[in-house]
């Protein structure tokens, strides 16, 4: 199971780190210093869940429709009106249909 498959999306921003450190790149599992140009990567926008990443292997990922965002996901989920099942009408909301209509318009004067 690759890193990519375990959201359904994601969030990034560019990271701006000052702290000495290395990282794992999820993407390539190669090394990442601190200080490199890199991103932050947020499954399903889960600060808790976030890594650091290479801006090319984001740019990579992106480009391989690996890192969908919230919205290009959100697209893939909602099905289309051909696709959605009928609605069934209740009978309340057939009872409404019908019900009769309170204000009738008159008949004009002239
Ligand atoms: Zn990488």
């Amino acid at each position: 199971m690759t890193w990519t498959n375990q959201a359904h999306w994601y969030d990034w921003r560019q990271a701006q780190n000052r702290k000495p450190a290395h990282y794992r790149c999820p993407l390539c599992g190669l090394q990442l210093p601190s200080m490199s140009d890199h991103m932050l990567l947020f499954p399903e926008g889960d600060h808790n869940r976030r890594r650091h990443a290479h801006t090319n292997c984001v740019l990579k990922a992106r480009s391989e429709g690996r890192l969908p965002s919230r919205s290009e996901w959100r697209k893939t989920q909602r099905p289309s009106a051909q696709e959605r099942p009928a609605r069934r009408l209740s009978a309340k909301r057939i009872l409404y249909a019908l019900r009769p209509r309170l204000r009738r318009s008159r008949p004009s004067d002239s």
